[in-house]
């Protein structure tokens, strides 16, 4: 549970306190407390004495979040050859907007500091310091780089909230859906039409032929196909490059959506390396969870996100979910500014 960034950001926006998060330096801290759910999360006093030293660190962490005024302040405490070492990390944002995640910041000063296997074996939790608690999760970007870098199965997500100093703590496994546990289906349950559904599979199946493939490696090369209600297809295929900035196959078929100003999406389907589950990466389903929040607002179903593995000899096998249940814990800009998509979503056509 990271900081709630959708209330605090509306209602700092709305009010014009963006500055009402910088830390106070100076003030003496009172005591943490863990809420109920924390405490049998961390029954250890010796960790729970980490989470909030860690704590204490963070509401120090420097940011610089130019466009959303949204600090996100993170920090941990690793035990090592007998000390203790705390280490900070801050969101940073620029342009269009981009933005370097506090968690990613944090994670990388820790290889920066004691180095991979280290982080891994030594990082059980990550601290936010933040105004409120309970705004979901990571996002999808943060979770791939959470999955690579630590031992994300025992990983705990903290956050302490500094008006109250309440201290919430959630798995950061909660939020994680391998695709094997998206439900298995017949072609029938996929929720497309037949020969819609054959359309699609094949547009995904030839955009998997195309896309840039130097650097990825054959299990990870997707072709994504996706219907709109206008029932238009579009489709895309992963890209990589030398400055490792990969252009993600999903958001790519949604980016062509909308520049047609082809905002709502029946269906996408994803085509992988035959014989295998294709792996979705958690920074697409943002995208997806994303473009589903516009159906949301809407009154549309949810995009439903079908997988296909081609077996040997054509054998054809379907998994179907929603990006709602593939990434738990999503925020969209629908939480954050909900007035602002709302204002967006009148000028796309019906
Ligand atoms: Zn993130």
């Amino acid at each position: 549970m990271i900081p709630a960034r959708a209330r605090v950001w509306a209602a700092f926006s709305a009010l014009g306190l963006t500055t009402a998060c910088a830390p106070a330096s100076g003030e003496a801290p009172a005591r943490w407390t863990l809420t109920k759910g924390a405490q049998e999360l961390v029954p250890d006093t010796g960790l729970q004495a980490r989470i909030f030293k860690a704590l204490d660190a963070a509401r120090e962490a420097g940011t610089d979040p130019g466009i959303s005024k949204f600090h996100v302040r993170a920090a941990t405490v690793i035990q090592l050859e007998g000390g203790e070492r705390t280490i900070l990390g801050g969101n940073t944002e620029y342009r269009v907007p981009e933005a370097i995640h506090g968690e990613t910041s944090l994670i990388n000063h820790v290889i920066n500091a004691v180095g991979p296997e280290a982080t891994r074996r030594e990082v059980g939790f990550i601290a936010f310091y933040g105004e409120a608690c309970g705004g979901g999760g990571s996002c999808g970007d943060c979770r791939d780089y959470l999955l690579q870098t630590t031992r994300w199965q025992d990983l705990l997500i903290v956050c302490g909230k500094a008006g109250d100093r309440t201290v919430h703590v959630d798995r950061f496994a909660a939020g994680i859906v391998p695709e094997e546990r998206f439900k298995e289906v017949t072609a029938q349950d996929t929720g497309v039409p037949g020969t819609r559904l054959d359309e699609l599979v094949q547009a995904a199946r030839e955009a998997r032929e195309g896309g840039v493939r130097l650097f990825t490696a054959p299990e990870e090369h997707l072709g994504v196909a996706a219907l709109t209600t206008s029932g238009k297809i579009y489709r895309a295929a992963g890209a990589d490059d030398a400055a490792f900035h990969y252009r993600y196959p999903l958001g790519a078929v949604l980016q062509q959506a909308a520049s047609y100003r082809d905002y709502f999406v029946q269906a996408v389907v994803v085509a992988g390396q035959p014989g295998r589950t294709p792996r979705l990466s958690y920074r697409d389903r943002q995208y997806g969870y994303e473009f589903s929040s516009f159906n949301r607002k809407r009154g549309l179903a949810p995009i439903r996100l079908i997988l296909i593995e081609e077996g040997a000899g054509g054998a054809r096998r379907y998994r179907a979910t929603t990006f709602e249940d593939a990434l738990p814990g999503a925020f969209s800009t629908a939480d954050f500014m909900p007035e602002a998509v709302d204002r967006f979503l009148q000028t796309a056509p019906r």
